[in-house]
């Protein structure tokens, strides 16, 4: 069996002793085995800080902006083997697995682009210079330089390759090696992806390390200088902000982790209008897409009382539709979770929900698939489920189940959707569905500060919109509370997490002179 080695101090190395088996989530068989037992990764960090950082830094924006392109050409070039990766490893459907390898190749793009404005400047200033003495001459100005640390990423299993390019896209522009790990379960096509990267010679020695299974001690070789950003779950996370290195050398972090995403039907929306069927598609392709393993897909429905009962009678339409099996096989709509401990995760929130709420779809889960083996692959089905009142069912409200599980729950005021949206403590983004100004002035408002992002379907964006579910790389991506209270992407907003701002104070004419050649950072 193929053994995935990692990339860490200029080679690729293979751990010893016990491995790791990768498998396909739909039929068990073994792809793949990683081992990182062994491997330095002090001496590992100690590179990307030595020979990483001087080399990225000592090109300009453009230049690095350059490379992300060289980047996302490779997936482009390579989109078909990586599908087929992705369909093998990760239970992604053909579609599905476009959504992250596109996705990343997108993400990459519009940083290749941010890059080429920025030009060739190599620092950045941050607003206006001020008038500090008497005279124009004492002077100060904001200026924002790359830490000199190594940018450690810590993915999750659900985008093995939009997630690892997001984040690398975004620390390379701003002047930061990378160290990269994907989650274990779906390595494959973020391991064959730096493999391409590296093959390709776009980036400089030291400048993008991947460790490709169990982290080990990775996280206590952490520096003041450098940074960390995580996406998984919140009790990893609430561990990596308690040990030792990160609190006692204040490395930034930031976490991505649990959200229970809503979606908002507005009272003023009629049945069979453009943004009722908006409504309807993007809750039922939240469910099923990348089988509801996105950290952005809608587990809550708040719908009017008077309408639940069509709205549960519509998606259970759309869920009908929706054939579960091998993504290898024609005609599969939607795969299994990426592990068995995944489907015993989701299985358990299911059960938890089942004691609260009733049935609309999908029972618990159960499910015949689709050219699969009887008794093989990690499948659960689309599971409705309806909630006679947000008191009745606090699992709602209180759990992420990250699976295709979605929960409808009656509202009857504006005021009383801000409350129920509110009760998530904290998300990546929800939704409001309406055309009534005054609602929306209403909700949208009141439930902002409790997320990263808001999304507003209305008729007249219905036709282009691709939905809460994507993440865009000019718009954040984090949210407060539960989702981690981290921001990633934003355009040029990203890079701050991985630069430095500082006050220079003094000479207006020295000043000038030290940011003759700096850029402006953009809104
Ligand atoms: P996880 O266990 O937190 O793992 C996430 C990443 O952290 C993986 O790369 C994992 O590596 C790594 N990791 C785990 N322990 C670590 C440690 N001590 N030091 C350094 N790295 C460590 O999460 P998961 O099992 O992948 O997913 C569980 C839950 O997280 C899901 O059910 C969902 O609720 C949430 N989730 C959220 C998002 C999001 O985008 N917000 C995405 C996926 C999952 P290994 O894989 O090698 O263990």
């Amino acid at each position: 069996m193929k053994t995935l080695a990692s990339y860490i101090s200029g080679s690729w190395v293979e751990g010893k002793g016990s491995t790791t088996t990768l498998l396909n989530p739909a039929t068990e068989e073994p792809l793949a085995q990683v081992s990182t037992e062994g491997l330095d990764l002090g001496a590992a960090l100690d590179f990307g800080r030595r020979v990483g950082g001087p080399a990225v830094r000592a090109l300009s924006f453009a230049e690095r902006g350059a490379a992300l392109k060289k980047m996302s050409e490779l997936l482009v070039e390579h989109r078909e083997e990586l599908i087929g990766l992705a369909i093998a490893n990760g239970g992604n459907t053909r579609g599905d697995s476009k959504f992250d390898i596109d996705g990343a190749a997108a993400t990459l793009a519009a940083y290749a682009d941010l890059g080429a404005s920025l030009g060739d400047a190599k620092l950045l200033i941050d607003g206006e210079g001020i008038q500090l003495g008497r005279s124009p001459r004492f002077h100060g100005q904001h200026v924002l330089t790359p830490r000199a640390g190594v940018a450690v990423h810590i993915n999750a299993y659900n985008f093995p390759a939009w997630g690892m390019a997001e984040k690398a896209a975004v620390a390379l522009l701003a002047g930061m090696p990378v160290f990269t790990k994907p989650a274990g379960p779906t390595a494959l096509v973020a391991h064959r992806f730096v493999e391409l990267v590296v093959e390709s010679g776009a980036l400089p020695d030291g400048a993008l390390q991947f460790l490709c299974g169990d982290p080990h001690d990775l996280v206590d070789h952490l520096q003041s200088q450098d940074a960390l950003a995580f996406t998984g779950s919140s009790g990893t996370a609430a561990k990596l902000r308690a040990i030792a290195p990160v609190v006692g050398n204040s490395v930034p972090i930031n976490v991505e982790a649990d959200s229970l995403n809503a979606a908002v039907l507005g009272p003023d929306v009629d049945a069979g209008d453009d943004v009722y069927n908006l409504f309807l598609a993007d809750v039922a392709r939240d469910m099923t897409q990348k089988a509801g393993q996105k950290c952005t897909a809608i587990r809550r429905v708040f719908v009017h009382a008077d309408r639940i009962d069509d709205v549960c009678e519509a998606l259970a339409e759309r869920l009908g539709d929706i054939v579960v099996g091998n993504p290898a096989e024609s005609g599969v709509r939607m795969g299994p979770l990426t592990s068995a401990a995944q489907r015993d995760i989701v299985r358990a929130g299911i059960d938890r929900l089942v004691s609260e709420t009733e049935a609309v779809y999908g029972g618990t889960g159960e499910v015949e698939p689709r050219g699969v083996e009887a008794g093989k692959g990690f499948f659960v089905g689309p599971v409705l489920r309806r909630a006679a009142s947000a008191d009745a069912a606090p699992s709602v409200n209180a759990h992420e189940v990250f699976g295709p599980v979605a929960t409808v729950v009656p509202y009857t005021t504006a005021a009383e959707a801000v409350d129920l949206v509110r009760r998530g403590a904290g998300g990546l983004v929800s939704s409001v569905y309406s055309d009534d100004r005054g609602y929306l002035g209403e909700v949208v408002p009141a439930i902002a500060a409790f997320h990263g992002r808001v999304f507003v379907g209305s008729k007249k964006v219905a036709g282009q919109s691709p939905g809460p579910g994507t993440v865009l790389p000019h718009l954040t991506h984090g949210g407060p509370g539960r989702a981690g209270g981290g921001e990633e992407l934003g355009g040029a907003r990203g890079m701050r997490f991985y630069l430095q701002r500082t006050a220079l104070e003094g000479d207006k004419t020295i000043l000038a002179a030290l940011t003759a050649d700096a850029a402006t950072l953009p809104a």
